[in-house]
């Protein structure tokens, strides 16, 4: 088995550009706010400083980390890894141009991922204008950043920035920042962001020049009036398409959908039999756990296994407070027809989140009426992140509202807010009433 990767570091954009980076910065934003207003509780720092040059370093050396590990499970489980760039010469021909060879297997997986995407009037530069992998990796803190798209990757950087003391502007086109996301999460986090992060929904960019030292944008706002930003940076986050330009699958005949994803069936197989494509690549959500399921049932069916469903993709906004989610939204059930019982469990009632001094947000449960199944489960508030895996556990084998709320969770922990929030509907909840 061999694998073709054009970055000298293995790991892909997870790992060395997207999560891993993404969430070694926000730590230490969530680090910062913890010491600064730990004064409520007796805490007092003087002289608490951000040293940017030993925050890049700590978290290159993460992901540095983190790459070398992949690298040896490569190796140890007997995968040739080649560098150079891969392009089809044939179904199942690869050429790897800079490594001057022709590869041929029975099957050839795809998983190039993607890039992000650009809009027309403020292309990439690398410098004033740029995506979040040089936002990741910038010389010094800006001073000002114009983040243009509210979405997971913009929302996650633009706390990071304002954490760390920059001004930052988030220009959403939407009338609401993490667009496809329960309204009612939204509203939570819209009122808890961190100061410094300056939300403008409803907004377009209208113009951007670049001047000495940044540049200024001009912006159409609501009510159709316009406004100015000034900024040393533009980071541009309105998201992201698959990467297939070069690959030669027109040549080949893999067939792509209207969004330019790769059209693949159950088995993960495209158009072209014994080509195959997962990850981001593939439709579906862009987010690296799907990548990763994707990845091990293609291997499996390449090896003959039958086709197994997928189960229910969580996602996580890692802002302040964390939105993390797993299934339908109350929005989509009703649109889908559902008649739905919901159970909602406000933070302010946890113990736990009060000893954490921490009582941003609430659990939400959506559950069909009739069969108490659940379908899906919204978290806004502390550790959303490590908590939406209990829903995720729950969705994928089905359970009802019994029993996801019968379970007995430790206390005091944030996971009981789980369990009383399934219980609300039932009227089984105590700490609520
Ligand atoms: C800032 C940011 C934060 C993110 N945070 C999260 C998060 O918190 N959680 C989450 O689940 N997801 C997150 N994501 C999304 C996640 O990174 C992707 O969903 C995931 O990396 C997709 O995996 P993949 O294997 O499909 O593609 P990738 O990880 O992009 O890997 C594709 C690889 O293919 C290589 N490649 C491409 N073309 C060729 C070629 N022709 N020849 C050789 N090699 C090639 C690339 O160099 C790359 O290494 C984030 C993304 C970004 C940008």
């Amino acid at each position: 088995m061999a694998l073709v990767e054009r970055e000298e570091a293995l790991g892909g954009t997870c790992l060395n550009h997207g999560c891993i980076p993404t969430k070694a910065l926000l730590h230490a934003a969530h680090l910062l706010r913890v010491v600064r207003s730990a004064g409520k509780i007796g805490i007092t720092a003087s002289g608490v400083e951000l040293d940017w040059e030993r925050l890049q370093r700590w978290k290159d050396g993460v992901v540095r980390r983190l790459s070398q590990g992949v690298r040896f499970l490569c190796e140890r489980n007997g995968v040739e890894i080649i560098g150079g760039i891969a392009r089809f010469a044939g179904a199942n021909r690869v050429r790897v141009e800079g490594a001057d060879l022709e590869l041929e297997a029975d099957a050839v997986v795809v998983a190039t991922g993607s890039v992000p995407a650009e809009l027309r009037g403020l292309e990439f530069d690398g410098e004033r204008v740029i995506s979040s992998r040089e936002a990741l990796s910038l010389p010094r803190r800006p001073g000002r950043l114009l983040i243009v798209g509210g979405g997971y990757v913009g929302m996650e950087l633009g706390t990071f920035f304002a954490s760390v003391g920059t001004e930052v502007v988030v220009v959403e086109l939407l009338e609401r920042i993490l667009p496809g996301i329960d309204p009612e999460l939204v509203s939570h986090l819209a009122r808890a962001l961190p100061p410094g992060l300056d939300v403008r929904t409803g907004s377009r960019v209208i113009g951007l020049e670049r001047v000495r030292g940044g540049i200024v944008a001009r912006l159409r706002g609501p009510d159709g009036g316009e406004f100015r930003v000034e900024a040393e940076l533009a980071l541009i986050t309105v998201g992201r398409r698959p990467n297939t330009a070069g690959l030669g699958l027109e040549g080949l005949g893999v067939a792509r959908d209207e969004r330019g994803f790769i059209r693949v069936n159950e088995r993960f197989e495209t158009s072209v039999p014994g080509v195959y494509a997962v990850g981001d690549v593939a439709p579906g959500p862009m987010l690296a756990h799907k990548a990763h399921w994707e990845g091990k049932a293609v291997a499996e069916a390449i090896c003959g296994r039958p086709p197994g469903e997928r189960p229910p993709v969580p996602a996580v906004a890692f802002t302040s407070p964390e939105v993390a989610t797993v299934g339908l939204s109350e929005p989509e059930a009703r649109e889908r027809g559902y008649g739905v019982v919901i159970g909602r469990f406000p933070f302010t009632a946890s113990g736990r989140a009060l000893t954490l001094d921490d009582t941003r947000g609430l659990v939400k449960v959506v559950a069909e009426k009739r069969s108490r199944r659940i379908l899906g489960v919204g978290i806004v508030g502390p550790r959303a992140s490590e908590l939406i895996g209990q829903a995720s556990l729950a969705l994928h084998r089905g359970m009802t509202l019994e029993e996801f709320g019968g379970a007995i969770r430790p206390h005091p922990t944030l996971s009981e807010a789980l369990g009383e929030a399934a219980e609300v509907p039932l009227g089984g909840a105590i700490h609520v009433l």
